[in-house]
């Protein structure tokens, strides 16, 4: 089959020829339709200090996907052949401390897909069951294969209602562009998104933000306050991994607001605990992988239902051979989600 493989410790991947992955018992043999690139996949790419500190080639990567069941293990009890399905990328052990107590996006022996199991930029993958997740009749593949990090979001927006109430949405990228349809479909009365990046603050506004602005080039502070009443927005929700971004939400949120992040930060943060946090009563979400399947139920329903329409968060697609064109793509910023057909 064909994929693509990060073979060798330094910069770039390959496009290679290997055997199709053989299947367990209690595994899945799957027919990758579609898969999307997410930002790790970049890491892992351009060899980044996350990547060689915690990728270890040679393997198969991508974990955002859409495909068809080919074949089951003999155990195998929860698909069948032709089911179409999807993953939690987070593969669980399911005997820890952190999956018997319902927690299993942190399981004590987790194994992400695409970094410690062959992964989904490929025709076929091998995975156990428990992870694969039914999709939707009424759920195109093109949205099927972004239910992964749509959860992300889903996860980070609604760690509280946001129904009747002001949010900003720090970090235009893909995840943040879900989030911004979520919260506009959740009742968000208004949606601020901040992002340096143009392509993608316009797309912010497709997706449902009221006000779209550029930190690069405009003081965000006084405009927030300004369509609050002056009171500071209620709902600040960080996807931009920007220790500034984070700074900023913390000065113009409402005191007894909430804080949810998922954006991961390449440094320490340094934040005023007292002032940004203590003395105004914040609560803070730290937001990780997706409650499983809690949350794909509300994705799924999110993208069926048509509450939520990703189509102008998805703006490229290629073949698989040309995955090259999307990391670079999605290094520039000059796109929101980049489609590969396999
Ligand atoms: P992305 O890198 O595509 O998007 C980040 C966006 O933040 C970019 O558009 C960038 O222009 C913007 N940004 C940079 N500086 C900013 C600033 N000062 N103010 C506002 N925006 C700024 O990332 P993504 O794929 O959408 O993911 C969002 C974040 O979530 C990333 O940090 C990613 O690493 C993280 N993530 C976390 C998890 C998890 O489980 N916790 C899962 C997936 C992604
Ligand atoms: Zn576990």
């Amino acid at each position: 089959m064909k994929a693509v493989a990060k073979t060798k410790r330094k910069k770039g991947m390959e496009f290679i020829k290997v055997p199709a992955p053989q299947t367990g018992p209690r595994e899945a043999l799957i027919k990758v339709t579609l898969a999307s690139i997410c930002g790790t996949d970049v890491h892992i790419h351009d060899w980044t200090p996350w990547a060689q500190h915690r990728f270890t080639p040679p393997r198969i990567i991508g974990h955002e996907f859409a495909g068809k069941v080919e074949k089951i293990g003999n155990e195998v009890t929860q698909v069948k052949v032709g089911d179409r399905v999807s993953a939690e990328s987070h593969i669980s052990c399911g005997d820890c401390y952190q999956c018997r107590n319902g927690y299993s996006e942190v399981c004590k022996n987790l194994r992400l897909l695409g970094v410690d199991h062959d992964g989904a930029f490929a025709e076929y993958i091998a995975l156990p069951e428990h992870v694969l997740w039914k999709t939707d009749p009424d759920i195109p593949d093109k949205w099927a294969t972004i239910q992964e990090p749509f959860g992300n979001a889903v996860d980070t927006v609604l760690a509280e209602d946001v129904s009747a109430k002001t949010v900003l949405i720090l970090g235009a990228g893909p995840i943040g562009l879900f989030a911004t349809g979520i919260a506009r479909a959740s009742g968000a009365s208004l949606i601020i998104v901040s992002d340096p990046n143009n392509y993608r603050l316009n797309i912010s506004k497709k997706m449902g933000a009221h006000i779209a602005l550029n930190p690069g080039k405009q003081d965000i502070t006084p405009i927030v306050l300004e369509a609050t009443n002056n009171n500071g927005i209620d709902v600040v929700l960080e996807f931009s991994g920007n220790t500034q971004a984070l700074n900023q939400g913390l000065k113009v949120i409402t005191p007894g607001g909430r804080v949810s992040i998922l954006g991961i930060y390449e440094r320490r943060v340094n934040i005023d605990l007292n002032k940004d946090i203590i003395f105004k009563k914040i609560r803070i979400y730290g937001i990780t992988g997706r409650k499983v399947f809690s949350t794909w139920h509300k994705t799924s329903r999110f993208l069926s239902s048509g509450l939520v329409d990703p189509d102008p968060t998805i703006t490229h697609q290629f073949s698989l051979k040309d995955y090259e064109k999307g990391i670079r793509l999605m290094r520039d910023g000059k796109c929101g989600k980049v489609v590969l057909k396999i």
